[in-house]
């Protein structure tokens, strides 16, 4: 593991435009700030409040908005991490991704509460931390299949970001994923942002880290890695507070 890696910050131009904004998408292993309020992650369409979900874990969800300046966070291995703010009403949010919360529609839920709260889509950023990429994650056909029934991807009618070949990762440090079975690669945060475009988020608003968990971030932060070659993972914490 060369240092650059293990030592790597990861940044985001939209969010790093906002003065009013504190985060961290965090190297896997880094303990989250002691106050953060976080679910107890479910893989859920579910989403807290920053006073339901503090203590840490004490109700069940995937994704927090804040309701002060204490900050709020997600823990993802291959899933995203994605971060999301009203600029409009200073709100943030942190909301965890995996291929079932996303097409169950976590970050659109967050939106939607947001826009309750009176954000418009246009005054709403989403940024996506380091994640498994289409270079790594594989998935069989009949996944596929069944995703083109799932009610929030059909009503949308979100055209599914998958290949046949493997994309090349030219940004990869280690050897991407083999295929293990006959499948098709997919694209999950290219997915949760076409998701939130047809919501009606404006494309300059997304902003994707570009970062895959498997082949380019630190060494133990890919679940799915580690379940190719062993050697252990750790959870990546992703937070965001309003300094007051
Ligand atoms: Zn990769």
């Amino acid at each position: 593991m060369s240092a650059s890696i293990n030592t790597r910050v990861y940044r985001s131009r939209l969010l790093d435009a906002l003065s009013w904004v504190e985060y961290q998408f965090m190297p896997a292993g880094a303990h989250p700030p002691e106050n953060a309020a976080y679910g107890h992650q479910r893989h859920s369409a579910v989403v807290l409040s920053g006073h339901q979900a503090f203590p840490a874990k004490r109700c069940e969800g995937d994704a927090v908005i804040a309701s002060d300046s204490r900050p709020v966070a997600v823990y993802t291995a291959d899933c995203l991490p994605m971060l999301i703010v009203d600029k409009q009403q200073r709100r943030v949010a942190a909301a965890h991704g995996g291929l079932r919360g996303v097409t169950a529609g976590i970050h659109l839920n967050v939106m939607d509460k947001l826009c309750e709260l009176g954000a418009v889509p246009e005054s709403l950023l989403l940024i996506i931390g380091p994640a498994i990429g289409p270079c790594c994650y594989e998935l069989g056909q009949q996944v596929i299949a069944d995703m083109q029934q799932q009610p929030v991807l059909s009503s949308l009618r979100v055209a599914l970001p998958w290949s046949h070949q493997q994309p090349v990762n030219r940004l990869a440090q280690r050897p991407q994923a083999q295929a293990q079975q006959n499948g098709v690669w997919f694209n999950l945060p290219a997915l949760a942002e076409n998701m939130a475009s047809l919501w009606g988020l404006p494309s300059e608003n997304v902003e994707q880290l570009g970062v895959c968990t498997y082949c380019s971030a630190e060494e133990h932060a890919s679940y799915r890695r580690n379940t190719h070659f062993g050697g252990g993972y750790q959870q990546r914490f992703s937070w965001i507070r309003r300094i007051d």
